[in-house]
């Protein structure tokens, strides 16, 4: 029995031998071929080198590595004779293999994605593209130095916690704030940081799984922080948390539900119910109410038609002592977990040895500082891309759609919805009109637009390919008309 596999892929010890090579397998039953005598076929190195396949790659790699790359498709074809494998390798074909390995080192892995999903946070796609002012800003503080920890007036050591603290008082009404690597560590920080080895209320409703493992209980056990669950999955009352609440109670902490929604007989209470019941500790260490809102929404979401997200403004006006939230969900920033409050909470965290664990990185702080002015300026809406995208009216975007359909001459424009996605305003979306094609193969046609150069994502429902114009960017409109001309002259 033998196998004929043209143009495949071949992974032997790891490596891709060839996209190209037309070859033969024989199964151990066969009579073993000459393998000798097939080995000492293999073209040397030198042979291989002297292929036109490989002329580019010398010019722009250092020999060595090309070297390295023949030897190392040699060796792939090698073994592959050893296992029995009846085939001829020509020096093209392990020329073209080592072209094609050096390329794949020079392709980066993470690329830039067009997203025509209509999810706006798409947290497998990045989350929040950030503004304009931000990404220059990170990307100056990227290739430059900067005043990170260096007090410009003093000329001498200064902090880094003080970039960001002033914007977020004057946003938020806070009385100081912190900044670590997501809000993740956000949570993780304030249980470890203020509350271990002590109990932590949380209702029954509240400890969920946020997404990707990120479940309550286990962050607050892994922080040294007792779980109290009070209450019952739909209802919990304050009368509940003060059943359990005692001098030496660390913390009520408030979970909002990113991503589910528990719908029908719910009750839960209201922050300053919440207060209330963490201030009937007067004898131990103060109970702190935490407010975890997920998303770090600064505006009111109403405004855009959506049901209301916590704003942490709001958390902090309600008597909450912390508020945590994301700097890349409904903010708009880069990845970021923010906690404000009270300066004392907020001192404590400073001087905790996680703090240096959990430190956001320079060019996080120099683009959540540009994507922070732009609220303060009151002008998030133009500048913050997922405002934009979320407030563009289904006007806007179904003359979009009707550009892209025809410039492509084909296609079809149809209602559609917009999610928000990402961990925020889960069962929220907003009317939106999409390009549609009624092909046989739909996944196939998505499937051609990832495997661009600038790969396109597109939605697969009802065996159609659909693409939002909500998320695409607006200079990407033409890269998404050239894809679609080629997609279309591909299966014509
Ligand atoms: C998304 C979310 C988190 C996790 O935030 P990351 O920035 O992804 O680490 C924590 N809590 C809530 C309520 C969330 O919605």
């Amino acid at each position: 029995m033998s196998l004929e596999r043209p143009n495949t892929e071949l992974f032997v010890a790891g490596r891709i031998v060839s996209a190209r090579l037309t070859f033969t397998m024989s199964n151990s039953s066969d009579t073993p071929p000459d393998l000798s005598h097939k080995l000492r076929s293999l073209p040397s190195v030198d042979r291989v080198l002297a292929e036109p396949a490989l002329s580019p790659a010398l010019e722009q790699w250092p020999r060595s590595q090309v070297v390295d790359a023949v030897r190392a498709e040699l060796d792939s074809a090698r073994a592959l004779l050893g296992n029995g494998a009846a085939a001829a390798f020509a020096p093209a074909d392990i020329a073209e293999s080592a072209r094609h390995a050096l390329n794949g080192q020079l392709q980066p892995s993470l690329r830039r994605v067009i997203n025509a999903t209509g999810v706006v946070i798409h947290t497998n796609l990045g989350r929040a593209p950030v503004s304009e002012a931000a990404a220059q800003a990170m990307s100056e503080a990227a290739a430059g130095y900067s005043n990170l920890e260096y007090d410009l007036d003093a000329g001498e050591r200064g902090s880094r916690a003080n970039h960001l603290e002033s914007l977020l008082q004057s946003l938020t009404g806070a009385e100081a704030a912190v900044a670590v690597n997501n809000n993740a560590a956000a949570l993780y920080f304030v249980m470890a940081g203020l509350c271990a080895g002590r109990e932590v209320l949380v209702s029954r409703g509240q400890a969920v799984e946020i997404g990707g493992g990120f479940r309550i209980p286990d962050v607050l056990r892994d922080a040294g922080a007792t779980l109290v669950e009070v209450g019952t999955t739909n209802r919990t009352r304050a009368s509940d948390y003060a059943a359990v609440m005692h001098r030496d109670t660390a913390a009520i902490l408030r979970v909002h539900s990113s991503n589910f929604r528990i719908v029908g007989f719910t009750e839960e209470p209201s922050l300053a119910e919440l207060r209330k019941v963490a201030d009937r500790n007067t004898r131990g260490l103060p109970t702190l109410l935490i407010d975890d809102v997920g998303s770090g929404c600064l505006l009111d979401s109403r405004q855009f038609g959506l049901a209301y997200e916590p704003r942490p403004q709001d958390s902090i006006e309600g008597g909450a002592d912390l508020v945590l939230f994301s700097g890349d969900k409904l903010l708009g920033g880069p990845q970021a977990g923010l906690i404000i409050g009270r300066q004392a909470a907020v001192n404590r965290l400073r001087s905790h040895p996680l703090m240096r664990v959990l430190r956001l990185d320079k060019a996080a702080i120099a683009g959540l500082s540009a994507t922070l002015q732009h609220y303060l300026l009151g002008e998030a809406v133009d500048t913050v891309p997922i405002w934009r995208m979320i407030a563009a009216e289904p006007e806007q975007l179904r003359e979009r759609a009707g550009q892209w359909c025809s410039a492509v001459g084909a296609g079809e424009i149809e209602p559609s919805d917009s999610a928000i996605g990402g961990g925020s305003l889960p069962a929220e979306t907003r009317p939106t009109f999409v390009w549609t094609l009624d092909t046989p193969h739909p996944s196939d046609a998505a499937r051609q637009l990832r495997e661009r150069a600038v790969p396109i994502i597109a939605r697969v429902e009802h065996d159609r390919v659909i693409l939002d114009p909500r998320t695409v960017l607006p200079g990407e409109d033409a890269e998404v008309i050239a894809a679609l001309q080629q997609l279309l002259g591909n299966n014509a």
